[in-house]
């Protein structure tokens, strides 16, 4: 697939309409924040795209009503990186099996709900990116998954 430069914060925003009536039907709120003037990302934009509507529908799906989801663009820690991270105010994700969420047809979700394929090919496109996806999860306070992607201007 074709590699184009893209911003960041288009994506995310684009991937927040996509799931906009999914996110009002469940009664939870989902905000987003970006900083201005990021550099661009390489990228397939319905790749990416899909990667961060699977990360905002998990959140929903364990959201009680009034619960929140922020994704918020950054400049990562890490020079030449653009970082996303989707966090929720949910259950949380137990630490027996946080090593586990990214296994093909991984899924706590019942028979005929879920795939458990969502995290385990958003992997895969951010990998393909030359990016890191991983998570951080407290057990009763929520979680919060980490997207990084090389800019444009990062040597690779
Ligand atoms: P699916 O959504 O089909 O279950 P995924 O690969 O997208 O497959 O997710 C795998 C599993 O990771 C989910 O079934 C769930 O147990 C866990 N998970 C993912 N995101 C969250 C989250 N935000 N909070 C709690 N658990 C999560
Ligand atoms: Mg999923």
């Amino acid at each position: 697939t074709q590699l184009a430069p893209l911003e960041m914060d288009k994506i995310v925003e684009d991937s927040a309409r996509l799931v906009a009536n999914q996110v009002r039907f469940a009664k939870v709120e989902l905000t987003v924040s970006c900083e201005p003037n990021l550099p661009r990302i390489h990228g397939d934009e319905q790749k990416l795209k899909q990667v961060f509507v699977n990360l905002i529908l998990n959140a929903v799906d364990v959201l009680p009503p009034g619960g929140q989801i922020h994704v918020k663009v950054g400049k990562d820690k890490m020079p030449g990186y653009v970082l996303v991270t989707v966090s929720d105010n949910g259950p949380g994700i137990p630490e027996h099996i946080q090593g586990r969420i990214f296994e093909p047809f991984f899924t706590t979700k019942g028979q005929g709900k879920g795939t458990g394929l969502g995290l385990s090919v958003s992997r895969g496109i951010i990998k393909k990116l030359g990016g890191y996806i991983h998570l951080t999860s407290s057990p009763g306070q929520g979680t919060t998954f980490t997207v990084s992607l090389p800019t444009t201007e990062s040597p690779s």
